[in-house]
């Protein structure tokens, strides 16, 4: 028996290896043995098993075998294999971002004592504990009122020693301890699971019932289920993963951010319990061997996480549900390969025979075209569950308010600011929308007028009041703000312009100075589970205004939060990207349905520049299916995805004339070589220089007519650019290949 081994090194070239006796029994498609490479033995994976090989050199033998379960599954392989050739990215690459870091680990999750109450006693028995020991009844009432086990370390605000106090109790049958795993940051990152009975309504049914008969079949089925917020969306792929366990098959449920959404992740788990594993990026490298390990023995069914979630390694895997799917931190930007999470979504569903569900309110473009043109099964929830009234929407135009009110740097509206005193007098609560961190993002020069820059970006610096420093949101250089004065004119004349939600911030506390008032956004999420706890904290009623950028804008389901004002809708609007248009709309509508989820009706203040704005205005009248045509007409006449397949080559250089040449060189080249395609630049980048780069881009688009499916572009592009290393010198350039690009910025 022969075995192909694929080794991690740059190109991820693949060597036949004859399998020795002993280990024929235990050596299974991605298993992963040690095998000698040139002078060492390597860690490979096998890929291949055969009877016979054409390989006509003299074959080494495989050494040993590294773990008793194969870590990668068939189906999974050949996942890669495909990224590796749609991305053109080398293999060893793909499988570097799919697999973990490190494989094998010692660790081992801590165990935790957890305590529930027996469920039957007698009453004198707790009479009598109440009049003796007050302390211990205190404990026992908490843990009689939870329905399901708590830990032991939770109860430490009522009892100095818990588990003593547990002990005791359970001396006196009132209760059971257990030791259980306490599995990586599911606690800190998942509020405490919610017990709600959960009666279907119509909308609901007839939507779970198609999924049903999909899961059923065992065959790839692609749907958009697009329902608007509040619809009951999460109560559907909790039905549809029960479905999907009852019949031995697995899931993957991916989510846009997991420290975003801990109430997903809560209602998962008190669903599912210890089946659900959490994937995401603040587990430690040995805490996602563990995990990835536990997947591959079939100790989790179903992973929950953000992009990467989507490589877990379960087998038999029954579902793919791609939460908020048109959201872009589904696409891996950089390094290389540069996948969309829900396009390899669709391709792990299909090469699994899984039914794979795009969710959201607001679908992508594309989505909702493959809707139109029928290549998608379309599942429509169109009302909030319990039948919560959209909220009424306000337009305030700025320009005239400021005019009128003669307040020119006004941020909030009087329309605002009445309806958010109205809001913290009847004890309800506020969303406030900035899409954008820091204080002001815009500092110049009040003599010369020149803007501050960050010297390696060619961005606009922002002020940040609570570092007191200027901050580069792009490669996170920082100075003092301390003693600065203009790069041109050397006077220290410097103002400070714009609103980032450290000013709105300000502002509130000013405004409502006894308001609680919280704020969320890049800068206050990197602090450990800051998120988690201000999103509880909202959630109890602890905070009256919860302000921030877009992270506040999803998922968050909470019934008193009756307003929701937008403070600047037009920000990122008046970019040079196809998609800003797309992107604004589908914010605007998301943060509009934060607002009056439950009985009470909601209200939205948008603040505009641009009133007259079809995408202001068709987001305001929470108009979805008007936008969407508009939008689509629009991307029609100028042949932009989805009418069309994009690529973009980013050519990035410490040289600005050395990038643009080596950019005028390839365009010349390859230009003559295929007609059927349209080729825009090379032109620098709007954004032209990132952390010392200069960046030149050549974006192609595919012609509909010549190139229906855009296998035409991707042909071109693997004829020229697979190579294109060895064909021009590149010194200290970089080339990097961009397929389905989600922006042109
Ligand atoms: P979406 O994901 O579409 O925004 P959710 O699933 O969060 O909507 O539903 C909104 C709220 O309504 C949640 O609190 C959810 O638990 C509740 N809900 C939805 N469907 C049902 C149902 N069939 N029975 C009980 N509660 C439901
Ligand atoms: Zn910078």
């Amino acid at each position: 028996m022969f075995a192909e081994v694929a080794f991690p090194i740059s190109n991820f070239q693949t060597f036949t290896y004859v399998i020795p006796k002993g280990l024929k029994k235990g050596i299974q498609l991605g298993s992963r043995v040690l095998a000698p490479l040139g002078k060492r033995n390597c860690q490979g994976i096998i890929i291949k098993i055969t009877s016979k090989t054409s390989y006509l050199g003299k074959t080494k033998a495989i050494n040993s075998l590294v773990d008793d379960v194969p870590v990668v599954t068939p189906e999974l392989w050949k996942l890669i294999c495909w990224m590796s050739r749609y991305y053109m990215t080398p293999l060893g690459q793909v499988a570097k971002t799919v697999l973990p870091k490190q494989l094998s680990t010692r660790y081992k999750p801590p165990m935790r004592w957890y305590v529930q109450p027996v469920p039957v006693v007698e009453d004198s028995l707790i009479i009598s504990i109440k009049k003796k020991y007050p302390k211990q009844f205190k404990v026992y009432n908490i843990i009689w009122n939870s329905n399901h086990p708590i830990k032991v370390s939770s109860l430490k605000e009522h009892a100095s020693s818990p588990i003593q106090i547990c002990r005791s109790l359970e001396k006196r049958k009132l209760v059971t301890l257990l030791k259980q795993v306490s599995l990586p940051d599911v606690s800190g990152f998942s509020f405490e699971p919610l017990h709600k009975k959960v009666v279907f309504n119509q909308d609901q049914d007839g939507v779970d019932k198609k999924i049903m008969v999909a899961l059923k079949k065992q065959k790839f089925s692609p749907f958009l289920l697009h329902g608007v917020t509040g619809s009951g969306k999460t109560e559907i792929y909790i039905s549809a993963v029960h479905y999907c366990l009852s019949k031995k098959r697995t899931a993957i449920i991916l989510l846009p951010e997991i420290s975003l959404t801990p109430q997903i992740a809560g209602r998962f788990k008190s669903v599912f319990g210890d089946a659900i594993a959490l994937w995401h990026s603040k587990l430690s490298k040995s805490q996602r061997s563990w995990t990835w390990t536990q997947i591959c023995k079939g100790k989790f069914k179903v992973v929950i996480g953000a992009r990467s979630a989507i490589f877990a390694p379960l087998k038999n895997l029954g579902l793919v549900v791609v939460d908020e799917e048109q959201e872009a931190s589904f696409r891996q930007d950089s390094p290389a390969p540069r996948y969309h999470a829900r396009d390899v979504a669709l391709i792990r569903a299909k090469y699994e025979n899984s039914v794979a569900i795009l969710s959201s309110a607001t679908p992508s473009l594309e989505s909702y075209h493959n809707h139109i043109t029928k290549k998608i099964k379309y599942l429509h929830l169109p009302r909030r569950y319990g039948g919560a009234e959209y909220p009424t929407v306000h337009i305030v135009d700025m320009i005239e308010y400021q005019e009128e009110s003669g307040k020119h740097d006004q941020v909030i509206s009087g329309l605002l600011q009445d309806k958010i005193e109205e809001r913290l007098i009847n004890k309800e609560q506020v969303l406030l929308l900035q899409n954008r961190r820091g204080f002001s993002p815009v500092i110049r020069c009040g003599d010369c007028g020149s803007i501050r820059n960050c010297p390696h970006c060619n961005v606009t610096i922002s002020y940040h009041l609570k570092t007191n420093n200027l901050l580069c949101h792009f490669c996170g250089f920082t100075e003092s703000k301390e003693g600065k004065k203009c790069h041109e004119c050397k006077n220290s004349n410097l103002l400070y312009f714009g609103t980032g939600t450290q000013k709105v911030e300000s502002i509130m506390q000013e405004t409502f100075p006894n308001a609680s008032i919280a704020r969320l956004d890049i800068d206050t999420s990197l602090r450990g589970n800051h998120m988690t706890s201000i999103l509880k904290l909202f959630n109890n009623g602890e905070i009256d205004i919860l302000l921030g950028t877009q992270m506040i804008a999803k998922g968050l389901d909470f019934p008193n939060a009756t307003l929701v004002g937008i403070i600047n809708a037009d920000l990122g609007l008046h970019l040079p990207d196809f998609r800003v248009g797309e992107r604004t709309f589908q914010l605007i509508y998301q943060a509009s349905g934060r607002a009056g989820r439950r009985q009470k009706q909601g209200e939205v203040v948008i603040q505009t520049f641009s009133p007259n704005n079809s995408v202001i205005k068709q987001a305001a009248s929470l108009n979805m299916t008007k936008y969407y045509k508009i939008a689509l007409k629009e991307r029609e006449e100028l042949n932009y995805p989805p009418f069309s397949w994009l690529s973009k080559i980013e050519i990035l250089g410490p040289d600005k004339g050395k990038v643009s040449r080596l950019s005028s060189k390839i365009h010349n080249e390859i230009k003559w070589k295929y007609k059927g395609l349209e080729i825009l630049g090379p032109s620098p980048c709007y954004l032209e220089k990132l952390r010392n780069q200069f960046r030149f881009h050549i974006v192609f688009k595919s012609i509909k007519t010549l190139d229906p499916n855009g296998k035409k572009l991707h042909q071109f592009l693997n004829l020229n650019f697979a190579d294109i290393n060895k064909r021009f010198k590149l010194g200290q350039n970089r080339i990097n290949i961009n397929i389905d690009p989600l922006s042109l910025i």
